[in-house]
């Protein structure tokens, strides 16, 4: 893919949307909250848009699939929520991808970057999602992709990229 002039805080819009509706359209009666937070100086930056939007992509159904998990083990007094948010400091941009969902125990942290690596059962996932996000945000835009997680609480994953093309 181009790199081309991407409006982050649309293409973030547009994809927590597409992740919503994509696991509403299997399971009807699952509800989330989403929750936005837009930093209106995120802009414009110079990405390839269809690598970012995978990335997004990847990156939300990740966080809602966590959620509905949570939602299937503790049905009561609790509200899936997903939130993406944007914020630019300098040069480059940080996109935050947070969910309340299960989290990550520590002893599976060290490897959901490897290639295969899934604990979906067969058919939910095939472990490609997050080591194809990481290279598409490291090799593909010089940018970085980290994760922060707490088990039973939930996850976020926080994504900083250069907004330039100069930085690329
Ligand atoms: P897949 O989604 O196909 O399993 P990924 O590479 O996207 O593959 O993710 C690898 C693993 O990382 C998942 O199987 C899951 O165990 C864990 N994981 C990723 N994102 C989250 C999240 N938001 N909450 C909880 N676990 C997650
Ligand atoms: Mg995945």
């Amino acid at each position: 893919g181009e790199r081309a002039p991407t409006d982050l805080n649309e293409l973030c819009d547009e994809y927590l949307r597409l992740s919503y509706h994509g696991l509403r359209a299997k399971d009807k009666t699952f509800n989330a909250s989403l929750n936005t937070e837009f930093d209106p100086q995120a802009g414009t930056i110079y990405a390839v848009p269809q690598d970012l939007g995978r990335v997004l992509l990847n990156l939300l159904n990740n966080a809602f699939y966590a959620v509905a998990e949570k939602k299937k083990q503790q049905p009561d007094h609790y509200q899936p929520t997903v939130k993406i948010s944007t914020r630019r400091i300098e040069n480059r941009v940080i996109i935050r991808i947070e969910d309340n969902g299960t989290g990550i125990p520590q002893a599976v942290r060290d490897k959901i970057f490897q290639p295969f690596f899934t604990t979906k059962p067969s058919g939910a996932g095939t472990g490609l999602g997050l080591s194809l996000s990481y290279d598409i945000i490291t090799k593909g835009h010089n940018g970085s992709l980290q994760v922060q997680t707490q088990e039973g609480e939930g996850t976020a994953f926080i994504i900083e990229l250069p907004t330039t093309k100069e930085t690329f």
